[in-house]
């Protein structure tokens, strides 16, 4: 077991020398807490996918601080790329993009292509700025739970499993990147996030969004995203999405009930609930609601919830990406009551 150092705002450039020799350091981002790396120590590398239990198929995210990184990582930046990065950068935004072979296959799980980002948290900056070299870092969990918002919920995860933890605070966005790709020339969102499709859209025009955002894969169909094939975001309670107007989410969760049954509700839904209930955040407040959903669902598993009803949130701006990560903590069950 190793003994992982606990850093802040004051000491973590200790983080900038444990990467720089080859170290694994978890570091805030504005969108989830990301667990790090030098993405040309292929050993270092392969260690994430060891501490996080991560398959080795699933591609790493590389973080950037400035536009002059990318040039050695991709062979083209396409124009569609390029003005979104000039717009969103730094910020909440993963480009995927044709890669060099000075990326190796361990950070892009042996595809040809490449995920990076630059981040708009402060600490994220600075340690890639002052080491010089981006950073392979996917979220800073165990593999197929809820993604990390806090410095606690990675000390929960992976305290001893790497070398330093850095605590930047909660995390503005809660929930993961938007991922865009342009391999085949048009540009299609592969995973929602607080960048949404439209602010997407004023940029470059039209822009799909895959079908795996809200579509369960079929056995034997490929991922455009790897990381969309693998159960992910979930506790160990059982969860299930209820779909439908407020009345009707109460009525619903009443009628059930007993046992070890929670409301994982809104803020406006806890006067009429005669059930437990865990509250992710006001009704219309999606930003609070992103912040609070994978906090929420660690809790449920501290307090050994058997099962939770979740209230749909709104499916536009960032409400998208909160119905994407839920639909995969709920194995994609959904109750629609407005039928
Ligand atoms: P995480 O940082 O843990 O959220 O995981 C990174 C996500 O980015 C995963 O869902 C990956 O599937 C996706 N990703 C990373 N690299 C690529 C790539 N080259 N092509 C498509 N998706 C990617
Ligand atoms: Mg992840």
């Amino acid at each position: 077991m190793l003994k992982t150092k606990l850093l802040n705002y004051e000491n973590y450039d200790q983080a900038i020398e444990i990467l720089r020799s080859g170290g694994l350091a978890a570091i805030p981002t504005e969108t989830v807490y990301g667990l790090a790396a030098n993405i040309f120590d292929r050993k270092a590398v392969s260690g994430i996918f060891t501490a996080k239990g991560r398959p080795s198929d699933n591609p790493l995210i590389v973080h950037i601080s400035t536009m002059s990184m990318v040039s050695g990582l991709v062979t083209e930046i396409t124009h569609k790329a390029q003005a979104l990065a000039d717009k969103f950068w730094p910020g909440p935004l993963t480009v995927v993009l044709p890669k060099t072979d000075k990326v190796n296959n361990t950070v892009s799980g042996g595809l040809n292509t490449v995920a990076i980002r630059m981040p708009k948290h402060k600490i994220a900056l600075d340690i890639i700025n002052k080491l010089g070299i981006p950073l392979a870092a996917p979220s800073a969990n165990r593999s197929g739970g809820p993604s990390p918002t806090t410095a606690k919920h990675v000390y929960d995860d992976l305290y001893g499993r790497i070398d330093a933890i850095v605590d930047g605070g909660p995390c503005e966005f809660g929930v993961e990147s938007t991922v865009i790709s342009f391999t085949d020339n048009a540009a299609k969102i592969l995973r929602p996030g607080a960048i949404t499709r439209e602010m997407i859209e004023e940029v470059i025009g039209n822009t799909e969004v895959d079908k795996a955002v809200y579509n369960k894969l079929k056995s034997g169909q490929t991922a455009a995203s790897p990381g969309m094939k693998y159960k992910h975001y979930s506790p160990k309670c059982k969860v299930v999405i209820v779909d439908g107007r407020k009345e009707q989410y109460i009525e619903f969760v009443n009628k059930i009930g007993g046992g070890n049954v929670y409301a994982f509700c809104c803020d406006e839904d806890i006067p009429f609930l005669k059930i437990p209930y865990i509250s992710y955040g006001g009704e219309n407040n999606l930003l609070e609601q992103s912040k609070n959903l994978f906090d929420r669902l660690r809790y449920c598993d501290t307090i050994n919830a058997g099962i939770v009803y979740v209230r749909c949130p709104k499916k536009a701006g960032i409400g998208f990406a909160l119905y994407n990560r839920l639909l995969r903590s709920a194995g994609f069950e959904v109750i629609n009551l407005e039928r």
